[in-house]
């Protein structure tokens, strides 16, 4: 479909256990809070995408699981197309195992689970794929291949951190690596090099840097009272995507991700946290 967003990536369910302070190895520590949220980067930024307003189609698997059908319904609630979110039979959905102490630290473990069996047969006619490193890197390889092969825009986020394959670079179109993410990566310079056309490197509180053949230039963060920086990356990632596929040049997309990262700054949580395109477009608005 003209104008929307394909986006091939993975879905969690999060359990988050609070304690005091987290158990050593071989500890157990007693908890005093608990709760169970949407997750994956696939999955925020599918609903990203969404409430920035693209039509959004979703490339992902759960397990056969209770967690599968729970996160398939937020996936329905958000509006995004799940006619290829697999069900995949004797594997749990994917969860993140989040431990967390008074103090803020935290720790955490990923059962991939069904994420690890995406697979893409289909790009859903998208004007933009994104994709990210929580499913198999076949798989975002294959995705992006599709996608060029129609013309269709590519944006990977490399997270979580991992060296990528030649090929993969060379069907990417744009990169967004946070700062330690493009440091492992060997800097921008490098990922033009591969083929990348265009790098945005996000910095925080601070925006993003894009570097391209061209040259340098910033997006300006929005200031705001954050709260909880989780899945800022992911929103901006959702919300560029969103805004490149309704036809907005780089620089106006890239404005208007930093607007909504931003925004989800400012409330806890993952999914729960990302603004509507009405919320972005006030901000947008009031600082010009
Ligand atoms: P996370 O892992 O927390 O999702 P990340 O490390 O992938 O984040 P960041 O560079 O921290 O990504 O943030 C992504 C974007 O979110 C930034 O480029 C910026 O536009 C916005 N952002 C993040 N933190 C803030 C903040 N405190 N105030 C305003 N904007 C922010």
């Amino acid at each position: 479909m003209r104008g929307s967003v394909c986006v091939v990536g993975s879905t969690n369910l999060d359990l988050v256990a609070t304690a005091a302070v987290l158990p050593r190895p071989g500890e157990t520590v007693m908890g005093h809070a608990y709760a169970e949220h949407p997750g994956g980067k696939g999955l925020n930024q599918a609903a990203a995408a969404a409430r920035s307003g693209a039509a959004t189609a979703f490339v992902s698997a759960v397990g056969d699981d209770a967690a599968g059908g729970r996160l398939l319904d937020v996936m329905r609630t958000e509006g995004i197309d799940v006619s290829s979110v697999a069900t995949a039979p004797g594997v749990p959905t994917g969860r993140a195992l989040i431990g967390v102490s008074d103090d803020g630290t935290n720790s955490i473990i990923v059962v991939s689970g069904a994420n690890s069996t995406v697979r893409v047969d289909d790009i859903h006619g998208a004007a933009v794929v994104l994709s990210q490193l929580e499913v198999p890197v076949e798989t975002v390889q294959e995705a992006f291949s599709m996608a060029r092969a129609v013309g269709a825009l590519t944006i990977l986020n490399p997270a979580p951190a991992a060296p990528l394959p030649p090929e993969l670079l060379a069907v990417t179109d744009i990169i967004v690596p946070n700062e330690h993410e493009v440091e492992l990566l060997g800097g921008a310079t490098a990922l033009l090099a591969a083929g990348v056309t265009t790098v945005v490197v996000t910095q925080g509180a601070a925006g993003a840097l894009v570097v391209t053949a061209d040259g340098e230039f910033r997006v300006r963060p929005y200031r705001v009272a954050s709260v909880d920086t989780t899945a800022a990356g992911d929103t901006f990632c959702g919300a560029l995507s969103a805004r490149l596929a309704a036809g907005d040049v780089l620089v106006d997309a890239l404005d208007w991700a930093s607007a909504a990262a931003a925004i989800s700054t400012t409330r806890p949580g993952a999914v729960p946290s990302i603004p509507t395109a009405d919320e972005v477009e006030a901000l947008v608005r009031s600082a010009d």
